[in-house]
């Protein structure tokens, strides 16, 4: 078993305390998660175990604080048991009841009988979580500063890596980052730190041929700064904080908890194979709703000219043109992208509100969050980074009649940021409108905290389609990365599912425009792999009558809730196979990326007898829609590299 470095440096020079180590242990319900907890050495540390496997070898606890040094010369002075029951309903994540069971071990460290800090673990049959409480050392001490934390992951030999790389601060286009939009690295060594910066949440280990381990955090609010994870030359990886030169160097990197206090939780899913990771609800067991909903939500599909025709489309005609669309589809929203405000305006705006309402559609608007933190010049700006004109708007829209809005360019997980997103949020709810984020951090357990919070970015998401050849050469690759990493802990709005073939206003490949690598098929799919309660997908009206009319029928229909998810195969980056229920209608989906055809055999186990439609590519990945009966024998399936099937029960 590997040991940290510097713990085991610090064990030499502590040769003493090494004989009176402690020990704990917190065990899942179904006895195969065991996590140790220990002080050898006087550094407060952890390991995990599944099915007497070691999956994380012996890696630090603790936090360096203005309060005291809580990371050693401590000593593990008690421990308390219970078990955790949390049984609740979400309409916006990846299944719609959860029964979450957990057994909670708390572990007291002292230091001179004075210092003390809590690590409260609650681990599940799949699941770790844990974070801690800091007490005060004194009655006058009401607040303390974190400077650091030594939360580390060390995992065994033979693991390796599916990351992606943070951002440096205010670089990239108009100094917005970090925005959580770089591309992944798949099976990759440990040892690195991505560009420097270490990497975003969450985070992809193999350990081996013995299972997987998913590293995140949730539960962060403006009670915390979101972190990100920085890798050790030595293999190991360390909990960071954000970067001072984030939000344009304004507010702290060292976050500020009153005392007794907590930080936000970490998290870990695990198993011997991937389903416990696709599967998991971690994010969303152990976070607490903020406020109640003003107004009953409904989540939603929609259009947005932006994503094919670009700034150029922000005109009142264009976003007419898409009101139609999206009436077609039966869709009930139009996303009205940036600059709405100076091409279009507001009064006409209002007027395409109205006119929308009358087809049954309802508008979002864009807005830009600065403020003072990057050089984004997109309007709207300055309004959502203060509450008097975020309020005043906010009213605005209501009165006609918008369903919600779409606040871009962040670029920063310190807690003053996360202030920002509850402020917008928690005002967006006193008038009833949803908020989408874009150009923002991971939400880490927001669709439970915040009623109203409908979807959020974070991921080199479908413009990067229109930027570059490249993301569309690689399109297949990513798609099948999100299911296992990013999207897997939050919402995703990745604003997709193409059926253009080129990426310009005329779908015409003889004008300059990205080319579309992957299938109709394997659009569909995506809208089915790719998990958020309100979608814009990237169909354009022409799409009407230069698409098979079976996808774009499948686009009308296919639901953005889902009642249960079920992994089947596959392997991060190469391909995926899963299940969503949405009422009693299953969707079997799968896409490819590796070069060769992917044969799958569906046992028959996980489909319900009776009638399917079955989507599906030729070699040359030309789609085709065939009516099926699902008899209780094997299905057999084949996927070409950038194609994907789907399996509609009737
Ligand atoms: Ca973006």
């Amino acid at each position: 078993m590997k040991r940290l470095l510097i713990t085991a440096a610090i064990l030499s020079l502590l040769p003493a305390l090494e004989s009176s180590a402690r020990e704990g242990s917190v065990i899942s319900p179904d006895g195969k998660v065991k996590v140790l907890v220990s002080d050898r050495g006087g550094i407060p540390a952890y390991s995990v175990e599944y099915d007497g496997i070691p999956f994380l070898c012996d890696s630090p606890l603790g936090l360096l604080t203005d309060i005291g040094d809580f990371t050693c010369g401590m000593e593990l002075s008690e421990e308390k048991h219970s078990s955790v029951k949390d049984d609740y309903s979400l309409p916006n994540i990846k299944k719609s009841e959860v029964h979450y069971r957990a057994n909670s071990g708390t572990f007291t460290f002292t230091k001179d009988g004075l210092s003390r800090f809590e690590v409260i673990f609650q681990v599940s049959d799949s699941d770790i979580a844990f974070r801690y409480k800091v007490y005060a050392p004194n009655q006058d001490t009401k607040v303390c500063r974190v400077y650091s934390e030594s939360t580390g992951y060390a995992f065994p030999e033979g693991t390796t890596t599916f990351l992606c790389p943070q951002m440096p601060p205010m670089s990239g286009f108009a100094r917005t980052t970090p925005s959580y939009e770089t591309a992944y690295t798949a099976d990759d060594t440990p040892g690195k730190n991505g560009d420097g910066y270490g990497y975003t949440f969450p985070c992809l280990f193999r350990i081996g041929e013995k299972g997987w381990v998913l590293v995140s955090e949730t539960g962060v609010s403006p009670a915390y700064c979101a972190s990100r994870l920085i890798g050790n030359p030595d293999g190991s990886y360390t909990v960071g904080y954000p970067m001072e030169e984030e939000y344009n160097g304004n507010g702290t990197s060292a976050p500020g908890i009153p005392v007794p206090g907590y930080t936000p939780w970490r998290t870990l899913t695990l198993g011997d194979n991937l389903a416990p990771i696709v599967e998991t609800t971690i994010p969303f067991d152990v976070v607490e709703r903020q406020y109640e909903p003003k107004v009953d939500y409904t989540y939603s599909k929609g259009s947005w000219s932006w994503i094919i025709r670009m700034d150029d489309s922000i005109t009142f005609e264009d976003q007419k043109e898409y009101v139609d669309f999206s009436a077609a589809m039966g869709w009930q929203t139009v996303l009205v992208d940036n600059w709405w405000d100076t091409r279009i305006g507001r009064e006409k705006i209002a007027e395409l509100s109205a006119y929308a309402r009358s087809k049954g559609v309802q508008l979002c608007l864009w807005y830009n969050s600065n403020g003072y933190w990057n050089d984004a010049p997109q309007g709207p700006r300055d309004i959502m980074n203060r509450p008097n004109t975020r309020r005043k708007e906010m009213e605005w829209l209501r009165s006609i009649g918008v369903k919600g809005i779409k606040v871009d360019f962040f670029g920063s997980d310190k807690q003053v940021t996360m202030q920002l997103y509850e402020d917008i949020l928690a005002d967006a709810n006193d008038f009833g409108l949803l908020v989408v984020f874009h150009g923002c951090t991971l939400p880490r357990g927001w669709e439970r905290m915040y009623p109203n919070f409908a979807s959020a970015e974070a991921v080199l998401a479908s413009e990067n389609l229109h930027f570059t050849q490249e993301r569309c050469d690689t399109e297949a690759f990513h798609a099948c990365l999100h299911p296992f990493i990013r999207n897997t802990v939050a919402v995703m709005d990745f604003g997709g599912s193409a059926l253009n073939k080129v990426y310009n206003a005329d779908n015409d490949p003889s004008k300059p425009g990205t080319v579309r690598r992957t299938s109709d098929v394997f659009a569909l799919s995506t809208a089915v792999l790719f998990q958020s309660p309100v979608q814009h997908f990237a169909l354009a009206p022409n799409n009407l009558h230069d698409a098979p009319s079976w996808a774009v029928d499948f686009m009308k229909n296919v639901p953005t809730t889902w009642d249960e998810v079920k992994f089947i195969d596959g392997y991060p980056g190469k391909f995926i196979v899963m299940g969503r229920r949405s009422g009693e209608k299953w969707f079997i989906t799968g896409i490819n990326a590796e070069s060769g055809t992917k044969e799958i055999t569906l046992d028959p186990s996980l489909l319900p007898r009776g009638r399917a439609n079955l989507y599906s590519d030729s070699p040359s990945l030309e789609g085709k829609k065939e009516t099926i009966r699902l008899t209780g024998s094997p299905i057999k399936v084949s996927i070409p590299c950038n194609g994907g099937f789907v399996i509609e029960t009737l």
